[in-house]
C-alpha cells in the first residue's frame, strides 16, 4: 500500500489530510490479527526483501539522495545503503534466535517451575523518519518491526521528496504489500496517523516534535521510541593527538554538511591546545576540499532547505565569538562553508540551539573539570566524544557525564555496529534500537511461568498459621 497525501500541504475540507488513514490501520490490523506476520519465514522474506530492495535498487536511491541533499555518491552509498543493509543482515542472521522462548533460572521459591521469556509482536507499528538519513532512517527501524513480526505504516520526511516518492515505490514491490504501508506527506499527514490507535510509534527527529508525538501517542497510551538530537560535545582532553582529534571532528562536520543527528556539535579544548586544534580542523577541511574551497567539491553535500541555510546563517550573527575558519553562506545554493567559531557566547544561540550544519564552535576551557562541568550543565547530549591519549581520561568523563551514547578517539562511528544500542537520553531521545535491542522495542517480552499441576503445597492458602508466615518468610 503506497499512499501520496498530496493534500496535506493545503488540507481541503473534502480530503483533510491522511483521511484513509483509518482505513488503512484496520486493514493493517486485519492482516495482523491473522496471524500472517507471526511465522519466521514471513519476518525472513521481509528481510530478504529490504536486502533486495538495496541491493537492485542502489543507483536509483543514491540518485534520489543526490538530488535531495547534494550527497556525495560514497556518502549516500556508505551512511544510507551499506549501514542499512549491514543492519538488517545481523538481524536475518540472529532472528531465528531471537524469537526463540528464552529460559531463565528460578530461584528456589518458585520451582518446581520453567520460566521463560516469549517475544511477540506488538501489532501495529509507525515508523516516522527525518530527512537526513532518509533511506536508513526508515528502514532500519522497519526492519526491526518485521524482525519482530510487526506490521507497519512507515512515513518518510517531506523533505526529501525524491527519495520519499522512491521508497513508496518500491517498499510495496519488494515487501508483503497488505503488511507494510507507506504514507507519505508532512507534519498534518504525520499528525493524523498519531490520531490513529497505533500499538508503537518509533519517531526519529527533532526534540520539539518529538514532544508532540508523545503527547499525541500518550492519548491512546501508545508506547514511543523518540530517537531524538541536541548538541553532541567533544572533549579534546591535552593527553590527545591533537592533529587525529581534529582530522576526525572535521570529518564529523563535512559528512552531510554536519546534518546528522550524532555530528559533533561544538568542542571544548584547553588553551595550550586551543590553537593546533584550530588549525587542524582548517587544515582537514582544506585537504577534504582537495585544497580549494568546499563550495566547488563534489564530495561536500548542501543544506536541506533554503529555510534551513537562513537559519543557520543566522546562528553565524550574534554569537559573540570570532570566525577563525569559513563564514560564508549562499541561500540561493544552499551552501553554508564548513565553519569554525572560537570562543562564542555561551548563551548564544549558536551554543544553545543544535546546529545541524556544517558550523563548529571551539570553547576554551580551563581544565578536564571545567569541560566535564560544561557539559554536565547542558541537556543530556545523544553523543559525547571524548579524544584522550589514555582510556581512564575517557572513563572519568563517562562517569561524571551522561548521553545516549559514547565514542572515544573518535565521532559517529559508535552507532554503526548492530551489537551497541543506539538511543538518547532525556531530551536527546528514549528507547533503544540496532540488532537485539530493535527486536526486542517491536516486541512484547512476554513473561511466562509454567508450573506443574502437582505438588500444590497448602503453604499460600489460608488459614495463614504461625508456621506458615514463617516458611514464606523464609523463601520468599
Ligand atoms: P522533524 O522533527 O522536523 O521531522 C521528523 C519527522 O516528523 C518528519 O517525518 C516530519 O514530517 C514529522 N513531523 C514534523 N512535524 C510534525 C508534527 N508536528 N507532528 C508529527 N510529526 C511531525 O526533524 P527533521 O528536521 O526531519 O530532522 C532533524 C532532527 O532530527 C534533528 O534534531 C536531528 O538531531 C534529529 N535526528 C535524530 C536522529 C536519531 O537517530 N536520534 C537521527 C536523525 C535526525
Amino acid at each position: 500500500m503506497a499512499i501520496t497525501d498530496k493534500a496535506t500541504e493545503t488540507p481541503s475540507p473534502a480530503a483533510p489530510a491522511g483521511d484513509h488513514l483509518p482505513a488503512l490501520v484496520e486493514g493493517l490490523r486485519r492482516v495482523f490479527d491473522s496471524g500472517r506476520t507471526r511465522p519466521l519465514s514471513w519476518r525472513h522474506e521481509q528481510l530478504d526483501g529490504l536486502l533486495r530492495l538495496l541491493d537492485t535498487e542502489e543507483e536509483r536511491l543514491v540518485d534520489a539522495l543526490a538530488a535531495d541533499l547534494g550527497r556525495p555518491r560514497l556518502e549516500g552509498w556508505a551512511a544510507d545503503i551499506g549501514t542499512t543493509a549491514n543492519e538488517i543482515r545481523h538481524l536475518r542472521r540472529h532472528v531465528a534466535g531471537w524469537t526463540k522462548p528464552r529460559r531463565v533460572r528460578l530461584p528456589l521459591s518458585s520451582r518446581p517451575g520453567r520460566g521463560r521469556v516469549v517475544a511477540e509482536p506488538l501489532g501495529v507499528v509507525a515508523v516516522i523518519a527525518p530527512w537526513n538519513y532518509p533511506v536508513q532512517l526508515l528502514l532500519a527501524p522497519l526492519a526491526a518491526a518485521l524482525a519482530a513480526g510487526n506490521v507497519a505504516v512507515a512515513k518518510p520526511s517531506e523533505l526529501a521528496p525524491r527519495t520519499s516518492a522512491l521508497l513508496a515505490e518500491l517498499i510495496p514491490r519488494h515487501l508483503d504489500p497488505e503488511a507494510v504501508a507507506v504514507v507519505e506527506g508532512d507534519a498534518a499527514v504525520a499528525r493524523s496517523l498519531l490520531d490513529q490507535e497505533l500499538d508503537h510509534v518509533f519517531f526519529t527527529g527533532s526534540t520539539r516534535v518529538g514532544r508532540i508525538v508523545m503527547e499525541a501517542a500518550a492519548r491512546h497510551l501508545t508506547p514511543v521510541t523518540l530517537e531524538l538530537g541536541g548538541k553532541s560535545p567533544v572533549i579534546v582532553h591535552d593527553s590527545a593527538d591533537v592533529e587525529v582529534a581534529a582530522r576526525r571532528v572535521a570529518w564529523g562536520k563535512w559528512l552531510n554538511a554536519g546534518q546528522t543527528c550524532v555530528a559533533p556539535d561544538y568542542a571544548l579544548v584547553t588553551p595550550a591546545l586551543r590553537d593546533a586544534f584550530v588549525d587542524g580542523v582548517a587544515a582537514a577541511w582544506r585537504d577534504f576540499a582537495g585544497g580549494g574551497e568546499a563550495r566547488a567539491s563534489t564530495d561536500f553535500g548542501r543544506i536541506v532547505t533554503e529555510r534551513h541555510t537562513v537559519r543557520l546563517a543566522g546562528l553565524l550573527t550574534g554569537h559573540g565569538g570570532e570566525i577563525a575558519v569559513g563564514g560564508e553562506v549562499d541561500e540561493g545554493e544552499r551552501y553554508v562553508a564548513p565553519t569554525l567559531v572560537v570562543d562564542p557566547d555561551p548563551d548564544s544561540p549558536l551554543m544553545s540551539e543544535e546546529i545541524f550544519g556544517p558550523i563548529l564552535p571551539v570553547v576554551t576551557v580551563d581544565d578536564l573539570d571545567a569541560a566535564i562541568a560544561f557539559v554536565a550543565a547542558r541537556p543530556r547530549p545523544l553523543a559525547l566524544y571524548v579524544f584522550a591519549g589514555d582510556d581512564t581520561v575517557a572513563d572519568e568523563v563517562i562517569a561524571r557525564t551522561s548521553s545516549g551514547g559514547v565514542c572515544v578517539n573518535q565521532v559517529l562511528l559508535h552507532i554503526t555496529p548492530p551489537e551497541l544500542p543506539f538511543g538518547g537520553v532525556g531530551p536527546s531521545g528514549t528507547g533503544r534500537y540496532h540488532g537485539r535491542s530493535g527486536f526486542d522495542t517491536f516486541s512484547n517480552l512476554r513473561s511466562v511461568l509454567y508450573k506443574p499441576q502437582r505438588p500444590d503445597p497448602a503453604l499460600l492458602y489460608p488459614p495463614y498459621t504461625r508456621l506458615k508466615e514463617r516458611i514464606v518468610r523464609r523463601f520468599l
